[in-house]
């Protein structure tokens, strides 16, 4: 069977989709976690018993034999034995009868500590803006209470992924989620662990929320009364937060409640669009001091002898400098943490800053104030000053329980608990307690008890430390198998697509692909054979749970015979290429000469690029590499040009004819290795007379002069947007569009832009799509005008804002009509045949109209990107590939390279923070899940989409150009998107226990993960244009 490249590259990257879509789901797995919660309802530990004279070796002999042989069992048949082990009462410290007869009988949980509690959660509340000079200016009330009032102050260190529904879980339940919760970030479904919300329903207690609907999703049925509000419209500051406050009121003179959740969004839509500096944080802080002083009151007012009220204020996570979060930076990881109540006492003598905890402490804290059982996947420490004010004995029984909660979770995630140092910890801890229970019931109560007590304490919260730190540590497991599995397949195409690189880029563009020679259907058969035995191996052996064994066996077994099949068309690749080495010798003649610097540069690029990515500050900083490549690649086309204009005259038919001996050329397996000059003899007559017309112009100059003016061009761009991590707080001339004092300059910007978009679009269309074009982006500037971003020369006052559906809409209904009248124009070329003229203006219709949805979904501070996007493609496609006649290879890695670094120019970064989802709500009423995710993919990907979608138009619009070209683009782009995809994720296999495996390495890998798939998008899409080829050959 005879396959043509493209078809060839197409499905290769369909297949390593399949293979990273597999390893994705391996490398993100669901948490580890302790038994679904409505197994999970033992009995509270008792407190440790005193050790009595009772207690003797045969006893404690006994315990050991007890405690291996649950060990053993729990190991063989993890999950049906340990169900029923648990509802065993735990062996190690039944209570004992004390020689004196005294039994500490204290077992049940303790009764809660807070009549009522009210939480107070602030989006994307940083801790300056409480404790620092943010704080003192805008937030009088609190400050007062944080630095004289009865209150405690922390700052709670939330951990990436700054994320607001992530965050929530961690609150509640107290556990660590995993990364793939970024992903479910818009599409919460129901939280089934143990949470703290879940355990106050069952016991009883009426709880109320308000705000962000993502609780009500997470917690649905929970609350007794509640008014979700969405976040997804950022654009909105105030209205998110009067739903909240409207119903304060009326709550707070009510008694039918016993906690009261109250989430405010409005603050984190002001990061979002303006940062955390500009002028619309201030009142937004003085309007939540004055909620948090309305709440405060109403709570002292109504507090009975019985038990105090509690007040609870803290955020899920803080913003960065550029008002966005999600990384891990110090302003997006701060949050500060504040409890109030009268039951504390007063702060007085000097200011100390707040101490450091983790937000899932809140967890525990709040389950003890409560009087529920600590959330069995928390690995929260109790904040003890919150109990400080209890007897020594209570204080140590909660400290206890949190103990022992951190142990049994430890318990059934490590087989090898014993030899943890936080458990070691917790059972000399518990020892002492015990030690201290039988002082205590002699009736011992003097200062040394005290003492004793406090250093007790002080062993367990070491205890409690160093266990939720390994705890932390292990909540993430990775499921190796699908893993693997995921990265055998991409591999597999990996090679086959480096291996077919000299056939597949011949003026040809296909090849041969052996199908049934019998040894290899012999081959494919054993090996389907010992790979599904394998299967079968593994996932009977598996402890824990594995994602490809819980397939079906029919897919299994689909892609195990994937894999032989492979594996199989490798290694008769390989045969092939041996067989062409045995035969003639003339192949051999292919000379290093051939090689210029573009090719060097390129092949050296891809190489270096590829490695950089083992370094987590180069992922971080990535977009230099990108620049650094681009901008060396301008100086080589530069002195390239020269060359070609003043050197090249006598060389020429030299030339030519070293680059076409290198046809059908067999060995390195570089991706630049390649050609598609013109393959007939006339070409060098044609080449020759091109070449001599192009010098007699004026055209020569401009010629010389555009690297350079492509060279300004990037760094104007580069200022436009600081990206990464180590630099991008500083500020650049995006932020200064952006900021509330530049509106004029922004909007004079943007329609300067969108102008330019026009010229620079509309040479090549049809008048229709012209006329579209322009109204498009007419469009486009009136929905900017609507939702407020960019003023009207006209309109003097800002009117009021609203979400700019009509006008969004307006501009959807161009973007489809271009792209319907394209589509229908290539149909037509496809079908009757007509010339290629067609064909390529109905490409170019089709770019155009992604062009518009670009610009209208860009932020109006980004419309240059989309200018100069423009500007390099024409200046490239006029002034250097022509005159120097690239071939195709060499085309499509330049378009692959400026297409990463447009990546970064609009913005981008490698973190998850900088994604824009505000483009997925563009014209849409309410969140809709498919259009959502399709426009925010868009926007983030803008950059490489839009090159290479014009490297189509501009292979297929060359007339003179082999008509393989398309075949080569494809197969090229195929190529330089499988290498480094391949590469990172052996990197990242092999650096999955990283320090910044979470922070830096998982979003990067989400990133490439969705770039193959874009990419196989794209391939399909170039596999189909390129059919004219097949009907002429
Ligand atoms: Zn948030
Ligand atoms: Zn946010």
């Amino acid at each position: 069977m005879r396959l043509r490249s493209g078809v060839f590259a197409a499905s290769c990257l369909l297949v390593e989709a399949l293979g990273v879509a597999l390893f994705l789901r391996g490398f993100f797995p669901v948490a580890v976690r302790s038994l679904p919660r409505r197994e999970a309802r033992g009995d509270p530990p008792a407190e440790p018993a005193p050790p009595g004279p009772v207690v003797d070796r045969c006893q404690q002999y006994l315990l050991a034999v007890a405690k291996s042989l649950k060990h053993h069992l729990s190991r063989l048949c993890r999950v049906h034995f340990s169900v029923v082990l648990l509802h065993f009462p735990y062996p190690v410290q039944p209570s004992y009868p004390y020689s004196n007869g005294m039994v500490s009988n204290w077992t049940k949980i303790p009764p809660p500590l807070f009549k009522k509690v009210v939480l107070v959660l602030i989006d994307a509340l940083r801790d300056d803006f409480v404790f620092g000079s943010k704080g003192k200016q805008f937030m009088p009330y609190t400050t007062q209470v944080v630095e004289k009032g009865t209150s405690y102050s922390f700052i709670a260190e939330a951990k990436p992924p700054t994320v607001t529904m992530p965050r929530i879980k961690a609150l509640m339940t107290g556990s660590i989620p995993g990364f793939i919760d970024v992903i479910v970030n818009l599409n919460s479904p129901a939280l089934l662990d143990d949470n703290l919300i879940w355990q106050a329903k069952t016991t009883g207690k009426r709880i109320i929320f308000y705000g962000d609907d993502t609780w009500v999703k997470l917690f649905p049925k929970h609350f007794v009364e509640h008014d979700g509000t969405t976040s997804f419209f950022v654009s909105d500051f105030t209205e998110v937060d009067d739903n909240v406050t409207r119903h304060l009121d009326r709550v707070l003179k009510r008694e039918d409640w016993d906690l009261l959740i109250l989430h405010y969004l409005g603050l984190d839509h002001i990061g979002h669009m303006t940062g955390p500096n500009s002028p619309l944080v201030g009142p937004k802080l003085r309007e939540m001091d004055n909620i948090l002083k309305k709440i405060h009151i109403s709570l002292l007012s109504k507090e009975e002898a019985s038990l105090p009220n509690l007040l609870v204020v803290c955020g899920d996570h803080g913003m960065s400098e550029t008002g966005s979060h999600g990384g891990s930076s110090e302003g997006e990881v701060h949050t500060p943490l504040l409890f109030i109540s009268s039951a504390f006492e007063k702060r007085s003598g000097p200011l100390t800053p707040p101490g450091l905890v983790q937000q899932t402490d809140l967890a525990s804290t709040l389950a003890v104030g409560l009087g529920l059982p600590i959330s069995r996947n928390s690995v929260g420490n109790l904040i003890l000053p919150v109990v400080g004010g209890k007897t020594m004995r209570e204080q140590l029984r909660f400290v206890h329980l949190n103990g022992f909660q951190l142990s049994r979770l430890l318990q059934e995630n490590t087989p090898a608990y014993e030899k943890d140092p936080g458990y070691e910890h917790f059972k000399i801890a518990e020892k002492s307690h015990g030690n201290w229970i039988k002082l205590y019931l002699e009736g011992n109560n003097s200062e040394i008890l005290l003492n004793l007590g406090k250093k007790v304490l002080k062993q367990y919260l070491e205890a409690l430390k160093t266990l939720s730190s390994s705890l932390s540590k292990q909540v993430a497991q990775y499921d190796m198998y699908s893993m693997m599995v995921g990265t055998v397949i991409i591999m597999e195409v990996l090679l086959l697509l480096l291996l077919s690189i000299p056939k597949a880029l011949s003026s040809q563009a296909e090849f041969e692909v052996p199908l049934s020679p019998p040894l290899f259907s012999l081959l494919f058969y054993l090996m389907c054979l010992m790979l599904c035995a394998v299967h079968v191996i593994v996932c009977t052996s598996a402890e824990s749970l594995c994602y490809f064994c819980s397939m079906s066996w029919l897919t299994a077994v689909g892609v195990m015979m994937l894999i032989s099949a492979l594996m199989c068309g490798i290694l008769s690749a390989i045969a092939k290429i041996f067989e062409n080495f045995r035969l003639p010798l003339k192949n051999l003649v292919v000379s290093s000469s051939s090689w210029s610097e573009i090719d060097v540069l390129i092949l050296a690029g891809t190489i270096g690029h590829v490695l950089s990515l083992g370094a987590s500050s180069f992922i971080e900083e990535e977009h230099q590499t990108w620049y650094f490549l681009i901008n060396t690649l301008c100086l080589v086309l530069c002195q390239e040009l020269c060359r070609n204009n003043f050197l090249l005259k006598e060389w020429e038919p030299h030339h030519s004819t070293t680059m076409k001996q290198n046809f059908d050329s067999v060995g390195e397996a570089s991706e630049c290795k390649n050609i598609d000059i013109p393959a007939a003899g006339n070409s060098k007559l044609s080449k020759a007379t091109s070449s001599a017309e192009f010098i007699k112009g004026s055209d020569k100059w401009i010629s010389l002069a555009s690297p350079w003016i492509i060279l300004i061009c990037c760094r104007l761009l580069r200022s436009l947007n600081q990206t990464g991590v180590q630099w991008a707080h500083r500020s650049d001339f995006g932020h200064w569009l952006t900021s509330s004092e530049h509106k004029s300059e922004l909007s004079f910007l943007a329609a300067i832009s969108l102008l330019m978009i026009l010229f620079l679009v509309q040479r090549r269309c049809s008048l229709v799509s012209k006329i579209a074009m322009a109204l498009g982006l007419l469009g486009v500037y009136s929905y900017r005008a609507a939702i407020g971003n960019v003023i009207f020369p006209w309109q003097h006052d800002s009117k009021d804002i609203s979400k700019g559906i009509t006008e969004a809409r307006f501009v959807y209904v161009f973007v489809l009509g271009i792209v319907f009248t394209g589509t229908k124009d290539l149909l037509k070329s496809q079908v009757i045949s007509a010339d290629s003229s067609v064909k390529s203006t109905g490409l170019w219709e089709v770019y155009s109209g992604l062009v518009l949805l670009a610009a209208l979904l860009f932020r109006p501070h980004n419309l240059p990107v989309l200018v100069f996007c423009l500007l390099i493609q024409t200046m490239m496609t006029k002034y250097i590939w022509r005159p120097l006649k690239c071939d195709a290879a060499q085309i499509t890695v330049m378009h692959y390279w400026f297409g990463q670094a447009f990546f970064y120019f609009q913005g981008n970064s490698n973190g998850i923070a900088t994604v824009d989802i505000s483009a997925g709500f563009v014209g849409l009423e309410s969140y809709v899940e498919i259009p959502a995710i399709f426009l925010t993919a868009f926007a983030t990907y803008t950059g490489p989409l839009l090159w290479a979608i014009h490297l189509l138009c501009y292979l297929s619009s060359e007339v003179n150009r082999n008509s393989a070209a398309v075949g080569h683009g494809c197969f090229c782009y195929a190529v330089l998107r499988s290498v480094p995809v391949a590469i990172y994720i052996v990197l990242v296999t092999g650096l999955r226990y990283h320090l910044f495996i979470w922070s830096v390495f998982s979003p990067k890998l989400l990133y490439e993960g969705v770039h193959v798939f874009i990419t196989a998008a794209v391939c399909l899409f170039f596999m189909a244009m390129d059919q004219k080829h097949s009907q002429k050959v």
